[in-house]
């Protein structure tokens, strides 16, 4: 099976797999593991924040800093199509009494205008206040889209002017970065707080890292283990996040050209159901029920986001060939698929 289903399917590489061997560690709810706190203190840096938390899953370390920054009652504003907003089982409001209020975002790129117009830091006695904004990149469910940095900077100004807070969801940050050539601190640093994770394209099997100041450090790390995400030697998990630091960064540009590489093979068959690739993400417009089933039955998986829309995902466990063969997959199935529509539409028009 080619899977591009996700880049969270990769699996540790025999490299990675030695270094979580000779890992050493300690207990981390004692503040004893070195290799957590290695892991803790080169994300910070390279996120230009003073500190960061180990956590299992990006969920976990976005639950905990929108709690930082928003109290229970008051509001957090995102896009429609964010993962805080989607794809995280209404944490944010069951656990920690936020209420999420959203703005519609083509591609999950805003307008700095779109943002502006949503901002009411005092609200009155009438209506929720809002407390923080979050935005995404890259946007995962808008089709690994870069936020740019103008754009970026621009809601940043805007939320320091009106005392409202800036979580950034950077689960794949890494291939922003890596695609735009932008270094990493300088998106980083215009946020209260950032999350990364190394568990998708970095090729880690497990973690995220939340980056903050000290002291809202301190009051995660609080909060994570009253959520039961204390943890032991964790530093076998860390010294793989690690090990993708080092070796597994530069390396998601082949990621990006193989994302372009499938598109071209899809697009070669259907053109008008690729749109642009920006990182390692591509999503197709087409029926997503059959173009699943039928790539399925040939060897290739990709996943189904909605009715119309098909997403293919590139990693390391997949190589530029296959994913060439993947989209030629695809673009036949497409093709196949229009030819029965057009035979459907002539059989109703004779
Ligand atoms: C994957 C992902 C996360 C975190 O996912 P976990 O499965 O909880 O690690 C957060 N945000 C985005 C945009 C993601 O794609």
């Amino acid at each position: 099976m080619i899977d591009l289903r996700s880049d969270t399917v990769t699996r540790p590489t025999p490299g990675m797999r030695a270094a979580m061997l000779a890992a050493e560690v300690g207990d981390d709810v004692y503040g004893e593991d070195p290799t957590v706190a290695a892991l803790e203190r080169r994300t910070a840096e390279l996120l230009g924040h003073e500190a960061g938390l180990f956590c299992a899953s990006g969920s976990l370390c976005n639950l905990l800093g929108v709690t930082l920054l928003v109290p229970p009652g008051m509001e957090l504003l995102c896009d429609s199509a964010a993962h805080v907003a989607r794809a995280e089982m209404g944490s944010h409001a069951a656990l920690h009494g936020v209420s999420v209020r959203t703005w519609q975002a083509e591609a999950g790129i805003a307008t700095t205008d779109a943002v502006a117009r949503m901002l009411q830091p005092d609200a009155g006695p009438f209506l929720v206040s809002t407390a923080a904004v979050a935005l995404e990149s890259t946007h995962n469910f808008g089709g690994g889209t870069i936020q740019p940095l103008t754009h970026l900077r621009e809601v940043a100004a805007l939320c320091r002017e009106s005392g409202v807070k800036l979580h950034l969801d950077g689960a794949r940050l890494w291939n922003a970065h890596v695609a735009t050539g932008v270094p990493l601190r300088e998106v980083a640093h215009l946020f209260d707080t950032v999350t990364v994770c190394f568990s998708k394209g970095l090729g880690a099997p497990v973690g995220s890292v939340l980056v903050a100041n000290e002291e809202r450090i301190a009051r995660a790390r609080v909060l994570r283990k009253r959520l039961g995400g204390g943890w032991r030697q964790a530093g076998i998990l860390a010294a793989g996040a690690l090990y993708a630091l080092e070796h597994h960064v530069d390396r998601l540009a082949e990621d990006h050209a193989a994302a372009r590489a499938f598109a071209a093979a899809v697009a070669a068959h259907a053109p008008a159901a690729v749109g642009d690739v920006a990182t390692n993400i591509v999503v197709l417009d087409a029926p997503a029920g059959t173009v699943v089933a039928g790539a399925a039955a040939e060897g290739v998986a990709v996943s189904a986001l909605g009715p119309r829309t098909v997403r293919a995902v590139t990693h390391l466990d997949v190589t530029h060939e296959e994913c060439v063969q993947a989209g030629e997959v695809v673009g036949r199935l497409l093709t196949r698929y229009a030819d029965g529509q057009n035979r459907q539409s002539e059989l109703r028009m004779a």
